[in-house]
């Protein structure tokens, strides 16, 4: 047995299919096949809207969910960082239930998986539920050199806690201001990350330290003693220094990208060379908005043709953990990208960037991508 589907129109994770197209679906969600009505026959059922695959989030922190609504808006990232470092900590059962909370709401949202940041082992519970695919991202941070062996044996133990439920998990540095080289070259040469991702420019105090070795983030860390003795940087910006100490075939997912500018996308292309398919631009545009008020040139990384994905971030930034929400902010500050584009990059590149294509992101034979229904909200047809 099979349902029938269709719709005003169906988009299926490339692009919008002819106006008399019929999306045949079993039972369990597997996508039998795409056929014209006149080959489709009886019990047809049509639907207002447009039919997509299910959504990926690229980037999320199920773990901060607690925080929601904890942290004022537009306060800026060096503060919102401090912020979160003061709220994160919380009784087990706030944090556990606010993270089923989140994650119910991403399946209402049809949210179908999720690429999410990891520091501790507290939505290992929620994730075996196996109510959504994940990608964890186990991150580790630490600036000073000398730190560089004992984080990242911490971090190994939280690895290994989720390798054991979740294949799919990588190490990932948290962000330039944030990770010596030296424990950078670790994360990269460490031989089971198969796929990486970095907070990338989301403030302009990043670029400023990078340049100059000062700014917001040179006085936090002399705040609080941290030693800057081992941090020589060349003056570049923060993506043009330190992406030549990534692998070009490891495929590599930017998050943010707000400061990003030409000259960093134009570097990057050169570097990747042919392998340009393995970098991604992450956009978190309502996250931008809720922290900075500043969203990244949109405009610029889409005439580079840039390979976007689209995340939520945490609940600590963003009022919703909705793709759809996102997609629609996207629109309404940058009009001239067509729709077709927006939902290719929640579905289809979400999907190739997660390496779980074979799967989701688009109605093709065999797969179980999950069906939306879009229009003024989202629904969950499958
Ligand atoms: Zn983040």
């Amino acid at each position: 047995m099979y349902r029938k589907l269709t719709a005003t129109t169906i988009f299926n994770g490339y692009q919008y299919l002819p106006e008399d197209s019929v999306l045949l679906v079993d039972e369990n969600g597997v996508i039998i096949d795409i056929v014209p009505t006149s080959e489709a026959g009886s019990d047809i059922e049509f639907f207002e809207g447009t039919l997509s695959p299910g959504f990926i989030n690229c980037h999320c922190h199920l773990e901060l969910s607690h925080l929601k609504g904890k942290v004022d808006k537009n306060i800026g990232l060096i503060e919102f960082l401090g912020k979160i470092m003061v709220e994160r900590d919380a009784s087990e059962i706030d944090i556990s239930s606010a993270i089923a909370t989140a994650e119910n709401e991403m399946i209402q949202n049809g949210i179908v998986a999720v690429g999410d940041i990891c520091n501790n082992i507290n939505t290992i519970p929620q994730k075996t539920k196996q109510q959504l695919y994940y990608h964890n991202f186990i991150e580790v941070a630490g600036f000073p050199v000398e730190m560089a062996n004992a984080r990242f044996e911490k971090i190994l133990e939280v690895y290994h806690q989720f390798k054991t439920h979740f294949p799919n998990t990588s190490i990932v540095p948290h962000a330039p201001y944030s990770v010596s080289t030296a424990l950078l070259q670790k994360i990269v040469e460490y031989e089971e990350n198969n796929l990486i991702c970095i907070h990338n420019q989301e403030t302009i105090e990043e670029t400023i330290l990078y340049q100059k070795k000062s700014g917001g983030f040179a006085d936090f860390y002399s705040r609080f003693n941290i030693s800057m003795d081992s941090f020589a940087p060349e003056g570049k910006t923060s993506l043009q220094d330190i992406l030549p100490q990534f692998k070009i075939n490891q495929p590599l997912i930017l998050v943010h990208n707000v400061f990003t500018e030409e000259a960093d996308v134009e570097y990057a292309q050169t570097f990747y060379g042919d392998l340009i398919s393995n970098l991604y631009f992450c956009l978190c545009p309502n996250a931008n908005l809720y922290i900075s008020n500043r969203l990244p040139d949109v405009e610029m990384l889409f005439n580079n043709n840039c390979n976007f994905v689209i995340g939520t971030d945490s609940l600590a930034s963003n009022d919703q953990l909705c793709i759809y929400n996102e997609i629609n902010v996207l629109k309404k500050h940058f009009p001239f990208i067509p729709m077709e584009n927006l939902l290719q990059w929640a579905t289809i590149n979400g999907a190739q960037a997660l390496q779980i294509d074979n799967m989701y992101g688009s109605f093709e034979k065999g797969k179980t991508p999950g069906v939306l229904l879009l229009g003024e909200g989202v629904r969950r047809i499958l």
